[in-house]
């Protein structure tokens, strides 16, 4: 049995003070949550808010992730953050390969897989984002991008390692658009990418979980979260906004 998850990726949203007053909303509205018997609830916010949101979560169910880390150690490398940062700070989930960071910063498979090992070798967990293009679904490529994806990673870090991550499954044309792919879309590309860990490792393939994202909201969840191979969801714009995040994770 996979405990679902859902994960908040606030991207670079907030205020100081905004964030605040959300992370205080969600864990008033998360306050019945327990560890064991409920979703597992993360938030990924911004670098520069991970200390003061640390500090709020202390004690709270939710865990804390960051949206990205550096491939390499410490050192001269002006702007990035090293994952052995993240551990300090408290973090435990780190995003890779999202689709905004392969189209806006050029991260392509081979750096996606570089990040994946820095995190796991840190004893951080990665979030690893795959999925499709507009174009690429319309042309009947949906699960060749996304096994190039995975499987670049997967050849990378051995199978077993694929165990210790978690998959989410973010259709380029569904993230920030409003436009969600049907459960019956989520399904069938969340069954394909388990066949394909399936192939190298049923045991892996079983126990890994693979969340949706791409414009999950409140109202859309549970359809989603109900499908067989969902188990739950990487949430990015309602994740922003308590009382939508709060529903998400009621629905996971
Ligand atoms: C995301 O950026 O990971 C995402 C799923 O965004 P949204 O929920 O806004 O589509």
């Amino acid at each position: 049995m996979r405990r679902p998850l859902v994960a908040g990726n606030w991207k670079m949203n907030g205020t100081r003070a905004g964030v605040k007053d959300l992370v205080a909303g969600i864990l008033s509205g998360l306050g019945g949550f327990d560890r064991a018997s409920n979703a597992e609830v993360v938030v990924c916010p911004p670098f520069v808010f991970l200390a003061d949101v640390a500090a709020q979560l202390a004690g709270s169910p939710i865990a804390l992730g960051a949206q990205n880390g550096s491939a390499e150690k410490p050192g001269a490398f002006t702007g990035e953050i090293a994952v052995e940062m993240l551990v300090e700070f408290g973090c435990r989930y780190v995003i890779i390969g999202h689709s905004e960071r392969r189209a806006l910063y050029g991260e392509g498979d081979a750096m996606v897989a570089l990040k994946w090992a820095a995190v796991d070798a840190a004893g951080l967990t990665p979030i690893l984002c795959v999925g499709e293009r507009l174009e690429e679904r319309e042309a009947g490529n949906t699960e060749e991008v996304v096994a190039r994806q995975l499987v670049s990673v997967m050849d990378a870090v051995g199978v077993e390692a694929i165990g210790r991550c978690i998959i989410a499954y973010e259709p380029v044309w569904a993230i920030g658009t409003g436009r969600t792919a049907s459960p019956q879309q989520a399904q069938e590309v969340h069954a394909f990418i388990r066949a394909q860990i399936a192939a190298r490792s049923p045991n892996v393939a079983e126990q890994v979980r693979i969340l949706y994202g791409g414009s999950v909201k409140g109202s859309n969840a549970a359809e989603l979260f109900a499908m067989p191979d969902v188990d739950g969801g990487l949430i990015g714009g309602a994740s922003i906004n308590a009382r939508e995040f709060i529903t998400i994770c009621a629905a996971a």
